[in-house]
């Protein structure tokens, strides 16, 4: 080990240092295998002055750093490039609850604190921290926070960005920028932390936070819905969010396609109704205790949408074993595709409004394309986010299919850019989309995010080649 090295060693200790190419492979691949670099080793500090010491060290030897969560990213924000010249920075030891205010509604965590263990822990203070994705068993808040992440709660309390009270930032030369108040009032400025919320660690190196949390539910509701087409879904959603009084918190739209998958996949699934039928919707309701209220409202919003023709069938969870299943059918979705062969994914939004309208555009678009494509398009409705993914024809092979794919790609984005829809929704851009994001960003919103990146670190040393072309 050269010098330069030693000494970075040193800033950690053993404990956090890891450059045994058998320790570093799990680091250097995000778990689809889409994205595999080499790292020059792996740090993993124990605290927020650990990392301050790192970032300066490496500012001043400008040793580039790739900070890594749960590495469950989804387009290869967290994983290094191929020239064996990056460290990555590992925040998995910052794993402490630092306090739970209940009369606050607040929790200070650290970065590398799994988003499971925020959700129970709150609900062990009888409260809620919303943010919910089918990876939190594995996720980390900082990489939550570093890509904003979505889910299926967006609908009622916003994206991880709407969660926050307060950061704790280490900058690219190891000073410490401390937001950390839990307030929710602050009109002294401008708001820094949201610049490093949604900034995929290329700002600085998110090591703190202090969380919203929100009354835990008392009544939950969930029920399974057919649809005759997305037109209903969407109606549907519009008298559910009027009718409740806002306590609708999840609406996810699907396919029929996508319920064939997992039923023919994932052990342990069940059509919820008796007849297919050609779109469904997953709906969740929940408020505090309103006396059992909330089941006689969804029964009464259901008979009157299925008098008027905008719901085929449904089927209502009467115990959380019932509900759990329900919501397994929609969280096996990504994974059921697997064994279907090579899938081109889009993470698009669009407005509510116009979901409807970019579903029958993308589908003809994509079939027009390539005959025998099969769309599967699920996801966030209530949030105007599909994830419109492409399942290639039963008869090709998974190369030919995977060629397509900037092509594919260009023109179902061509489709969104119409609507001034997002060609990512939730994911972040990473790698996956960073080449594509000058035709989509406003040219001056590009310029002022390469005007940040050079204010906050000139030396290019966090996660270079992400996100900005
Ligand atoms: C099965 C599955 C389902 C998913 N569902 C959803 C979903 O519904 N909604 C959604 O939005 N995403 C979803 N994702 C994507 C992923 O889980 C989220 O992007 C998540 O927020 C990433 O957290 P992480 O800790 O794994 O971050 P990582 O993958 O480790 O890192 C993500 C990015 O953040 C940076 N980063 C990580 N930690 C820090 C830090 N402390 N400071 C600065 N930068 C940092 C990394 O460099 C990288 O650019 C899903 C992924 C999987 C595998």
């Amino acid at each position: 080990m050269n010098e330069i090295m030693t000494r970075l060693r040193d800033l950690v200790g053993p404990a956090g240092w890891l450059d045994a190419p058998a320790d570093l492979a799990p680091y250097e691949k995000e778990e689809r295998g889409l994205f595999h670099g080499k790292a020059r080793a792996v740090v993993r500090p124990a605290d927020t002055r650990e990392v301050a010491a790192v970032l300066k060290f490496c500012n001043e030897h400008r040793l580039p750093v790739v900070p890594q969560g749960g590495n469950t990213g989804l387009v290869g924000g967290g994983v290094p490039d191929t020239s064996g010249t990056q460290i990555i920075l590992s925040l998995a030891r910052l794993d402490k609850i630092r306090a739970l205010d209940p009369v606050n509604d607040t929790m200070t965590v650290e970065a590398g604190v799994v988003l499971a263990d925020i959700q129970n822990r709150a609900a062990d203070a009888d409260r809620l921290f919303p943010l919910s994705l089918a990876a939190e068993g594995s996720c980390r808040i900082g990489g939550n926070l570093s890509t904003n992440a979505g889910g299926i709660n967006v609908l009622r309390y916003g994206m991880a960005r709407d969660l926050v009270l307060g950061l704790e930032v280490v900058l690219a030369d190891g000073r410490v920028l401390d937001t950390m108040t839990g307030l929710r009032k602050d009109n002294t400025g401008y708001d820094l932390k949201q610049i490093f919320l949604g900034a995929e660690g290329t700002l600085g190196i998110i090591t703190a936070a202090v969380l919203k949390l929100f009354p835990a539910m008392r009544e939950v509701e969930t029920c399974f819905v057919a649809l005759p087409d997305p037109k209903a879904g969407i109606e549907l959603l519009g008298r559910a969010k009027a009718e409740s009084g806002g306590n609708v918190q999840a609406f996810e739209l699907t396919e029929r396609r996508l319920i064939d998958f997992v039923l023919a996949h994932i052990p342990g699934t069940a059509d919820p109704l008796a007849e297919k039928h050609p779109w469904y919707a997953l709906i969740e309701f929940a408020a505090g205790d309103l006396g059992g209220a909330l089941k006689a409202m969804v029964e009464r919003l259901l008979e009157r949408a299925m008098e008027d023709g905008l719901i085929l069938d449904a089927a209502i969870a009467s115990s959380e074993q019932q509900r759990k299943a329900l919501w397994k059918l929609r969280e096996s979705m990504t994974e059921a595709q697997k064994p279907e062969g090579a899938s081109i994914k889009h993470d698009i939004s669009v407005p509510v409004s116009s979901v409807p309208d970019f579903l029958a555009r993308g589908a003809a678009a994509v079939e027009a394309f390539v005959p025998g494509a099969r769309v599967c398009a699920f996801g966030h409705a209530g949030d105007g986010n599909i994830h419109f993914n492409v399942s290639r024809p039963l008869d090709w092979a998974d190369d030919k299919f995977q060629a397509l794919r900037h092509e594919m790609n260009a023109r179902v984005h061509a489709i969104v850019a119409e609507y001034r829809g997002s060609i990512s929704a939730e994911h972040g851009i990473g790698i996956l989309k960073r080449d594509e994001l000058p035709q989509h960003k406003d040219a001056t919103a590009l310029e002022l995010m390469r005007t940040l990146k050079a204010a906050f670190d000139p030396n290019n040393i966090l996660n270079p080649g992400k996100l900005l072309p």
